[in-house]
């Protein structure tokens, strides 16, 4: 059978950055809403809860699903509570397509729980694939599901990929944007601020994230991100310095040709694609004007300065757990730099620090939320 387009959707993770543009898509596209989940912002849940009218919602604080309920007292919407709500509403029947957009490993479990077979997953969940790459794909395979991946690169490579044999692959590109401190050494990079690494370039996301793509950790966990998802070695996935963020990655072939995916740097688009494949539908972006486009650069990595792709490739190397063990020292570390209690550089410093220490063993799910747990309380109590 044939995938059909998204119809009724859920949106784990609704009240994020990658959640609230998923919604701005299905108003665009005129999708249900089936469930929708978040953290702790009842307020924002409570306003999406009243314009989309999903049978559930779902918020993992108990306090905050409690004021929620409150709030849709006068209307027919369940609510749900807890981790165990937002795993309920991710398995929730009625929803051909899944957003998964709850960002750092509490998405993990949702992201399993969502997997029914001939079901759509649109996975914006970068921990999913990072700490749990194996155990997710299998299961998606297992459970006869399609992923399709919401992350803007994986959705360029993945559409740059569609109808190829997977032996004509030479390498897949990752580009970055470089960040706010392109071109800074070491000695710069040391005084940086939480507020100067919070100022984003191009892209308008969270502050973990945008953090991460200071460090050029984003990309990292995007090297491995891709690994898993494409099944391509670590050796064979380059990264290159891209600042304009309108080409959206690329996969060069062994035959010598490449191709690459362009558009505005918007996140609807990437996601609007996971909602549509495998058709496209016109989106509310300005049509692209390439008479006008400004020229497009490419560098190579300062790796001296960001030693986060070395750090991805050591974790891929070292296997097992050992990506989860980069995610959560990272995770921490990133927490404790915005606290302005570590310095900028420390963040690389403590995440390979417990790369180093944290053994990478295992495979299973609770190897993985151990190795997490074992990773933060690393890096916290080195203090
Ligand atoms: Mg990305």
């Amino acid at each position: 059978m044939t995938l059909q387009p998204a119809r009724r959707v859920s949106v784990l993770g609704a009240t994020g950055s990658v959640g609230v543009q998923t919604l701005a898509v299905l108003s665009h596209l005129g999708l249900a809403a089936v469930c929708l989940t978040g953290g702790r912002n009842s307020r924002l849940l409570e306003t999406q809860a009243r314009q989309f009218a999903p049978q559930a919602v779902a918020l993992s604080d108990p306090d905050a699903a409690r004021d929620l309920k409150i709030r849709l007292a006068d209307t027919s919407v369940a609510v749900l509570s807890g981790p165990e709500g937002i795993c309920e509403a991710a398995a929730c029947e009625a929803a051909d397509t899944v957003v998964a957009a709850i960002s750092g490993l509490a998405g993990l479990r949702p992201v399993l729980a969502a997997l029914r077979p001939g079901r759509r997953l649109a996975l914006a969940n970068k921990e999913a694939l990072v700490c749990a790459g194996a155990l997710v794909t299998a299961a998606v395979r297992a459970q006869g599901c399609t992923l399709l991946p919401v992350d803007s690169e994986h959705s360029a490579l993945f559409q740059c990929l569609r109808g190829e044999d997977p032996s004509s692959v030479e390498r897949l590109v990752l580009t970055a944007s470089g960040g706010p401190f392109f071109g800074l050494d070491r000695d710069a990079l040391r005084r940086v601020t939480p507020a100067q690494a919070l100022a984003h370039p191009t892209w308008r996301m969270g502050p973990k994230i945008t953090v991460d793509s200071a460090t050029l950790m984003n990309k990292a966990l995007e090297c491995l991100e891709a690994m898993y998802l494409f099944s391509v070695p670590m050796a064979r996935i380059e990264v290159v310095v891209h600042r304009q963020s309108i080409v959206h990655s690329m996969v060069v072939f062994r035959d010598g040709a490449t191709v690459a995916q362009l558009g505005p740097p918007d996140m609807r688009l990437p996601i609007q694609y996971a909602l549509t494949f495998p058709v496209r539908m016109p989106s509310p972006l300005p049509p692209s004007d390439w008479a006008a486009a400004p020229a497009l650069t490419f560098a190579p990595p300062d790796e001296d300065a960001f030693p986060a792709l070395a750090l991805a490739r050591e974790a891929a190397a070292r296997g097992g757990t050992a990506p989860a063990v980069l995610s959560g020292a990272n995770e921490a570390a990133v927490s404790l730099f915005l606290a302005g209690e570590i310095g900028f550089l420390d963040i690389a410093a403590r995440t390979a620090a417990a790369l180093a220490a944290v053994p990478p063993d295992g495979g299973s799910l609770e190897d993985i939320l151990e190795a997490d747990r074992a990773a933060r309380a690393f890096v916290r109590a080195r203090r």
